[in-house]
């Protein structure tokens, strides 16, 4: 097994195979019936299994020389046409099999090698966003008391300028404090929308093999409490304009909220899915059978740190609102009719926002 790691598999394979095929000329004496091919099935047989179609053909190639070579040194005629088509086909058999194992196998592992690149990048993502979402709140918190000092200063300047005694100076000071609070808040609104997704790589993307992704990242197979998924994509309302890492990260928290909202529900059943409003947005939904929202987070779902888990953060939520409205879309909440809750979000589709900013 070591060799493989300085020789490729394929040339190890090659090798093995017409080292095992070769072994036949040790054989001299007169050839007799088949005997000359003999070894070509077991060194052809190596080849594929050990490295697939390419090693196994020139391993059969190989193999067919030295027989005809065998036959015809010891005096007899070649094996002809028909022997040769039976040969190809009898390599043929030998090989798919081992050639359809290899490719599963390659996929499998480039399959996983995508999960784990794309679990990475999410992730990444996610810490972002949950400072991005920090310093939203931020912004957010800030902008109230920087609106409040603008209205005193506004009434400072109204009472300075309506008393002869206020010196002309402290009026044109408070113009100047009325103006900084102005640039603050300038700046700060400008960070807000820097956060809020001024960076989007926007593409047209298809929601459905988003959202399988995510699912599959924010279900762990080994989860001791599974959940059961079903989709519903509407395939029409497929092709979707937005930045898939961010969306994604949007389906991965509302995917794993109500994973956890189910945690010890008897029926732990997802309906993800999607259809066509008639307004002409991409309806997205993640409906749940846990025990809905509560009626003391039904106020504050979306606000930064509204959370009643012992171990929440509650920016999962309002980062996901910030992602939808950055593009365009929108997010609510509601009962599901039959118990639990439904999350939606609403998305421009491809072909609307093409032509458009
Ligand atoms: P966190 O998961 O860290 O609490 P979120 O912002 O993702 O933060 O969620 C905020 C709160 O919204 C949760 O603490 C929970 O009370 C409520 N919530 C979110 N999703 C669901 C759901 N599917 N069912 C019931 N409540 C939910």
């Amino acid at each position: 097994m070591r060799v493989f790691r300085w020789l490729p598999r394929e040339v190890v394979a090659t090798v093995l195979g017409v080292f095992i095929i070769s072994l036949r000329l040790a054989f001299t004496g007169v050839p007799d019936g088949e005997m000359p091919f003999a070894l070509v099935w077991l060194g052809v047989l190596v080849a594929a299994w050990v490295g697939g179609f390419g090693p196994a053909t020139v391993a059969s190639a190989v193999g067919l020389a030295i027989g005809q070579y065998i036959l015809v040194s010891g005096g007899k005629s070649g094996i002809g046409f028909t022997g040769l088509a039976f040969y190809a086909l009898f390599s043929l058999i030998l090989i798919v099999p081992a050639e359809i194992y290899h490719r599963m196998k390659r996929r499998r592992q480039a399959d996983q090698r995508l999960l784990a690149d794309m679990t990475e990048r999410l992730n990444r993502t996610g810490r972002l966003n949950a400072m991005g979402e920090l310093a939203g709140a931020l912004a957010h918190e800030l902008n109230q008391p920087l609106t409040a000092i603008a209205n005193y200063a506004g009434a400072a300047q109204y009472l300075v300028r309506n008393n002869p005694a206020a010196a002309e100076d402290v009026a044109g000071l408070l113009d100047k404090i009325v103006g900084q609070i102005d640039r603050s808040r300038g700046i700060i609104g400008g960070v807000r929308r820097r956060l809020a997704g001024d960076d989007l790589q926007l593409a047209p993307e298809s929601l459905s093999a988003m959202f399988e992704e995510a699912a599959e990242i924010a279900l762990s197979p080994s989860a001791r409490e599974p959940v059961s998924v079903r989709y519903a994509f509407d395939r029409d309302a497929d092709r979707v304009m937005v930045d898939r890492i961010q969306i994604q990260q949007v389906m991965v928290n509302l995917v794993r909220n109500a994973a956890e909202a189910m945690a010890g529900s008897p029926q732990r059943e997802l309906r993800i899915g999607s259809a066509l409003t008639a307004e002409g947005l991409v309806e997205c939904y993640v409906a749940d059978r846990g025990p809905g929202v509560s009626s003391t987070m039904r106020e504050k779902l979306f606000q930064p740190f509204a959370t009643d888990k012992a171990e929440g953060m509650g920016v999962g939520l309002a980062m996901s609102r910030t992602i939808v409205e950055a593009h365009g879309g929108r997010i609510s909440a509601d009962p599901n009719p039959v118990g639990g809750a439904i999350f939606r979000f609403f998305l421009q589709p491809a072909q609307a926002s093409a032509g458009g900013s």
